[in-house]
């Protein structure tokens, strides 16, 4: 089946999700934030992942609110470049839930905007640990318990700065472009051997916290709530994005 050309009108069944678990990093806020929602209002088990707990356990308490799927908190700094911190919480994921059919990599720090002369080694070296290196470490880590669902999804998020690069978009627009790069090199490794898809996903200027911190001069209503893009992100973790994978994609049309 095709992948539908505007995404961000995709309408998904209520029950696209059902019986699904789904992992969502950075899920307390933003975009991770309305995408753990989502998920959930659509059936998934959603396990909340992040580094602050107290966003964590409003989300958690949301979903409860509304009646859907039980979630899970698991607290964890994507800074972090101890890679048995990431085997010690894959284990932890696995003994409680088994097999994981979704894994969207949504958490993300911008870093500072400024040229790229200008950045210290060890904010540009921070700033890949957050936005890249973790994605390779969580993704390897998780990859038995993706092999166990039967058809599983990994979503990267990307950037139109990962894509065609921008000045003083410093580490931010590099890491972004690395972030493509593992999506692709994995994607491709899996294609003959694995039914789990990797993509790549771009969700477009979106009314967040890191939106103002790049944009603050920015009106509001220049750029979507992150609810409203949501079509890209349930069209990538539901079964009719089966077969598609080593795609970047875009939430909204460019
Ligand atoms: P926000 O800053 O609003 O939210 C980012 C989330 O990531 C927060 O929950 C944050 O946690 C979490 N996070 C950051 N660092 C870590 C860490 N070390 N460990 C665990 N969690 C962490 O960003 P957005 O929602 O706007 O962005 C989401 C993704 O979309 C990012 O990857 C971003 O690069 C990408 N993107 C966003 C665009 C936009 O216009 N908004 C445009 C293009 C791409 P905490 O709440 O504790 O800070």
């Amino acid at each position: 089946m095709p992948i539908p050309s505007n995404l961000s009108s995709y309408q998904p069944k209520p029950e696209l999700l059902t019986n699904k678990t789904i992992l969502v990093t950075g899920a307390g806020d933003g975009i991770g934030r309305a995408a753990a929602m989502a998920y959930a209002k659509h059936g998934a088990t959603v396990i909340l992942l992040g580094r602050t707990e107290s966003k964590l356990g409003e989300v958690y308490d949301a979903i409860e609110q509304a009646g859907l799927p039980q979630a899970a908190v698991a607290p964890f700094d994507l800074a972090s470049t101890d890679e048995a911190a990431y085997r010690d919480l894959a284990a932890q994921l696995q003994e409680h839930f088994g097999s994981l059919h979704g894994l969207l990599h949504n958490a993300g720090e911008l870093g500072q905007l400024k040229p790229l002369a200008q950045y210290a080694g060890a904010d540009f070296r921070r700033l890949l640990d957050t936005n890249l290196l973790s994605n390779f470490l969580l993704t390897k880590s998780l990859m038995p318990m993706l092999e166990a669902a039967a058809y599983a999804s990994v979503i990267f998020t990307s950037s139109s700065v990962g894509r065609k690069g921008r000045a003083y978009w410093g580490a931010y627009a590099v890491s972004k472009f690395g972030v493509e790069g593992l999506m692709q090199v994995w994607a491709d490794e899996l294609a003959n051997t694995s039914n789990i898809r990797m993509n790549s996903l771009n969700p477009g200027g979106t009314r967040t916290a890191m939106r103002r911190r790049a944009y603050p001069a920015e009106a509001a209503a220049a750029c979507p709530a992150a609810e409203e893009i949501m079509g890209a992100y349930l069209y990538l973790m539901g079964d009719e994005s089966i077969g598609v994978t080593g795609s970047a994609l875009d939430a909204r049309p460019r």
